[in-house]
């Protein structure tokens, strides 16, 4: 088989180190050939020392780089991820930096690269109708990471022609699933970044608890598989072992199951149509007994259904949406702000910035500045 080579732009987080440990076991199948990341500098070195990457990239640079990691080409600075992408050349694209910050990235991944490998959901939560446009028109597939859109496609793979009814979308239900709205009000920093099953970086923890996560994953679902909002419902299910569903008109319902595992997802979409084992933990349906449901409680969740509703209204919405939520979510890790604080922030966010049509990257941005504008001021008056 031939080596494919891929860039890890967000390589020293939570995603970005989980695909590098695929890369690490297929050697000859991959070659991580650019590297990059914020400001993690000291992490980003170990992992240019071991993969020996033609291109790195820090959006904030270093005081110095190290002598025996000069073989690289570095860049550096806000705009050194996409840099690094284009002279790279690689073949294939893992966007895992979180945030809007990696929209650019995703957006000329589609330029330069075979298949985008897509973690980052603000990208399309915020760029969605953009973004897909271009990669249909490139016929650039976009392979999804997160579980539960890694586990509509592969339900897809059955699909033959047939018509979905209804995506079903799996929750865990985050670190506060059964607290009572006063408690979850005062959640700490450190209750909710106890996610109870998945390991993953501090930004998407707090958005598991709040639910947003949930309901920017129904607008990605949006996107990557063309579902209105009402044909895509949320199902939280504690264990995580049902990653996602797929029902047909004949009510016949596909599930992905495993043991919540990200390396699953992102092994998947990086051999994608082969399969990679790697140390998956296999399922026993005896050991586990039995599965949950429960149907999503929105009124102390109140995000997920303020997202569904930004979908439906369209236009800058889900933008706005995206854009409060990061600025809350970064003033509550800082806390500065009481995690119930989060979904007001959202609200007032989406009732005083006006929805505009998003015909253009530039008026992403534009709508995501006045969101993180409407979203400081409801900070500093609070
Ligand atoms: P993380 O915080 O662990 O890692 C983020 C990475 O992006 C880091 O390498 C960081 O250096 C880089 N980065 C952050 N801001 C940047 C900027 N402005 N410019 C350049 N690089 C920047 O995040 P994560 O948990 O790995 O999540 C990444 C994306 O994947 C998010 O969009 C998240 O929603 C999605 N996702 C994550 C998981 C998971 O298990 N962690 C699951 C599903 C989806
Ligand atoms: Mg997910």
């Amino acid at each position: 088989m031939k080596t494919r080579t891929i860039a890890i732009l967000g390589a020293t987080g939570s995603i970005g180190t989980q695909a590098l440990d695929i890369v690490r076991r297929y050697p000859g199948q991959f070659r991580a050939d650019c590297l990059t990341a914020h400001s993690a500098s000291e992490k980003l070195f170990a992992l240019v020392r071991e993969f020996r990457p033609a291109v790195a990239a820090l959006a904030v640079e270093p005081a110095e780089i190290p002598e025996d990691l000069r073989f690289c080409q570095w860049f550096f600075g806000p705009d050194s991820t996409v840099r690094a992408l284009i002279a790279s050349k690689c073949q294939d694209a893992l966007c895992a930096i979180v945030g809007i910050a990696g929209l650019d990235a995703v957006w000329h991944a589609l330029d330069v690269c075979e298949r985008v490998l897509l973690a980052n959901k603000e990208a399309l939560v915020t760029g969605g109708d953009l973004v897909m446009k271009k990669a249909a028109e490139g016929g650039i597939p976009m392979l999804p990471v997160d579980s539960e859109h890694s586990a509509i496609f592969q339900c897809l793979q059955a699909r033959q022609g047939n018509p979905v009814k209804r995506l079903l979308l799996t929750c865990s239900g985050g670190a506060l699933r059964d607290w009572k709205r006063e408690a979850i009000y005062n959640a700490t920093v450190r209750d909710v970044l106890a996610h109870p099953t998945w390991n993953m970086g501090g930004k998407i923890t707090v958005d598991c608890a709040s639910m947003v996560n949930k309901g920017l994953e129904i607008i990605e679902a949006h996107h990557l598989f063309n579902m209105p909002a009402e044909k895509i419902d949320v199902v939280v299910h504690p264990q995580s072992v049902i990653h996602s569903m797929v029902e047909f008109e004949d009510g016949a319902v596909l599930a992905q199951l495993g043991m919540p595992d990200m390396r699953g997802p992102i092994g998947y979409a990086m051999g994608y149509p082969n399969r990679l084992p790697y140390d998956a933990r296999p399922l026993d349906f005896a050991a586990l007994g039995h599965l949950d449901f429960a149907a999503p409680d929105l009124d102390r969740f109140p995000c997920l259904g303020m997202a569904i509703e930004a979908l439906k209204a369209g236009g800058s919405a889900p933008v706005i949406l995206n854009g409060a939520n990061e600025v809350a979510v970064s003033a509550f890790l800082r806390e500065q702000i009481p995690f119930g604080r989060i979904s007001q922030i959202i609200d007032a966010a989406l009732q005083s910035v006006p929805v505009s049509p998003i015909a253009s990257i530039a008026d992403v941005y534009a709508a995501d500045a006045a969101a993180r504008e409407a979203a400081q001021q409801t900070i500093r008056r609070l």
